[in-house]
C-alpha cells in the first residue's frame, strides 16, 4: 500500500481578499521556526504510518504560497522525506507556484529536488479581474512561468483558473479561455469562485460594492468552459479538473477516491487506515505543541452518516463516479441504500445519472449540476 503526502506552506506575501485557506504573512524568521516544527511533525507522524505503507507515490506542496519557500527550507524538507519514505519510481511531485514569485533559478531548483508537476496559480489573464481578487501578478508573470516550465523540460504542469469573478462577463471569460488553451498546459483546474464567509470579498459583495455573475450566467460559463476544454482535447475527470489523457492529478484522485494520505502543517488533513484526522489551523499553537513533542491533531469525530455523505459527494464529483464494490466494503451496504430512492430514479430517467454494474456516475449533463444533485440525493 502506498501513500500520498501533502505539505502545507502557510505563508503568503500578500493576503488575497477571497481566500479562506489557512495562511499568514511571510517572514524569514517564521519560516525557520516553522521548518523546525514541520520536521518534528514529520518525524512523529511517520510512526503512525505502517512500515509497508511508507512508500510515496505522490507529494503535493501547497499553501499558502510554497513558491516563497527558501531553498534551505526545501532542501531540509526533501532530505527528511527521503529519510523517512521510499519514493515510487513514477512519483508525482506537485508544487504550487504564484507566477510573480518565480524565476528560472527557482524553477530549476524545484526540478532538481524532484518536482515534476509545477502548478501555476494564474486564475485569470485580465488585470482588472485579478485586482478584484487582490492577486499581485501581471500577465507577463503568467506567460513567463509557463514559458520557463517548457524551457526547463517539464512534461507535466498545471494551470489553476477561476471563473465567476466579480464583473466577469461571458466575453471576459471567453478571453481567459482562449488564453489558457493557447498555452496548452497538460492540466487545467477551472474553479468557480466561492464567496467564503468572513472574507473581505464577502464584505464587499454584501455591501454591494462588487457584483457577481448571476446563476444563469454562471451555468453558461461552466458549460462554455466544459465545451471548449473538450474541443481542445481536455478530458473532464472531476467537476473542476480537466486534463490531457494521462495527465490527471494522481494526488487529487487519491483524495477523491479516499485512499490513504498524510497531511502535514497547520490545517492539513490526513486519512490513514480508515482513520481521519486534521491539524489545528493555528501556526502559533502548531509550533508550540511540536516544540513539546506533541502532534497538533484534532481527531475527526464525524458520524458514520457524514462519512457516507462525504464518500458520495467526492465520488460523484469525479468522472469515474462511485465504485460500488469499494463503497460496499467500506460501509457494509450497497450505495443505493444511502441515496433517496425516488430522487435517484428521477435523476436516472432525466439522464443525469448513469449507473452500471460497477459504478454510479453523473453523466456529462449531470456533472455541471453536481452540487445540486448531491444535495438532493443524499439521505
Ligand atoms: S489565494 Fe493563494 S496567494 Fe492568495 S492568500 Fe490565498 S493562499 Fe495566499
Amino acid at each position: 500500500m502506498s501513500l500520498s503526502l501533502y505539505i502545507h506552506f502557510p505563508f503568503c506575501a500578500n493576503l488575497c481578499g477571497y481566500c479562506d485557506f489557512y495562511k499568514t504573512t511571510y517572514h524569514t524568521e517564521q519560516e525557520q521556526i516553522y521548518l523546525d516544527a514541520l520536521r518534528t511533525e514529520l518525524r512523529l507522524a511517520v510512526n503512525d504510518v505502517p512500515v509497508e505503507s511508507r512508500v510515496l507515490d505522490s507529494i503535493y506542496i501547497g499553501g499558502g504560497t510554497p513558491s516563497l519557500a527558501s531553498f534551505h527550507f526545501l532542501r531540509d524538507l526533501i532530505d527528511d522525506i527521503n529519510n523517512y519514505f521510499r519514493l515510487a519510481r513514477d512519483l508525482e511531485f506537485s508544487f504550487e507556484i504564484n507566477p510573480e514569485s518565480l524565476d528560472s533559478v527557482k524553477l530549476e531548483y524545484l526540478k532538481k529536488i524532484g518536482v515534476n508537476r509545477p502548478i501555476f496559480g494564474i486564475q485569470s489573464f485580465n488585470l482588472r479581474l485579478l485586482k478584484t481578487l487582490d492577486r499581485k501578478h501581471k500577465l507577463e508573470d503568467s506567460f513567463r512561468a509557463v514559458y520557463l516550465a517548457r524551457a526547463l523540460g517539464f512534461a507535466n504542469f498545471g494551470v489553476d483558473m477561476i471563473f465567476g469573478l466579480p464583473r466577469q462577463s461571458a466575453k471576459l471569460l471567453s478571453d481567459d479561455l482562449n488564453q489558457v488553451i493557447a498555452l496548452e498546459p497538460p492540466h487545467i483546474s477551472y474553479y468557480q469562485l466561492t464567496v467564503e464567509k468572513g472574507t473581505p470579498l464577502e464584505k464587499k459583495v454584501t455591501a454591494g460594492k462588487l457584483r457577481l455573475p448571476d446563476n444563469d450566467l454562471l451555468a453558461a460559463m461552466y458549460r462554455g468552459i466544459s465545451e471548449e476544454m473538450k474541443k481542445h482535447g481536455y478530458f473532464r475527470y472531476e467537476v473542476s479538473s480537466f486534463a490531457r489523457p494521462g495527465f490527471e492529478c494522481r494526488h487529487n484522485l487519491r483524495y477523491w477516491e479516499e485512499g490513504d494520505f498524510l497531511g502535514l502543517g497547520p490545517s492539513a488533513h490526513s486519512f490513514i487506515g480508515n482513520r481521519r484526522f486534521a491539524n489545528l489551523s493555528d501556526l502559533s499553537v502548531y509550533i508550540q505543541k511540536l516544540s513539546k513533542g506533541v502532534r497538533p491533531l484534532i481527531f475527526d469525530t464525524d458520524s458514520i452518516d457524514s462519512r457516507i455523505s462525504e464518500a458520495i459527494m467526492l465520488g460523484l464529483r469525479t468522472a469515474r463516479g462511485i465504485e460500488r464494490e469499494h463503497f460496499a466494503r467500506r460501509f457494509g451496504m450497497p450505495v443505493e441504500k444511502a441515496l433517496r430512492e425516488e430522487t435517484l430514479r428521477a435523476l436516472i430517467d432525466a439522464g443525469f445519472i448513469a449507473p452500471d454494474s460497477s459504478h454510479i456516475r453523473l453523466t456529462d449533463s449531470g456533472l455541471p449540476l453536481a452540487d445540486e444533485i448531491i444535495r438532493r440525493l443524499v439521505k
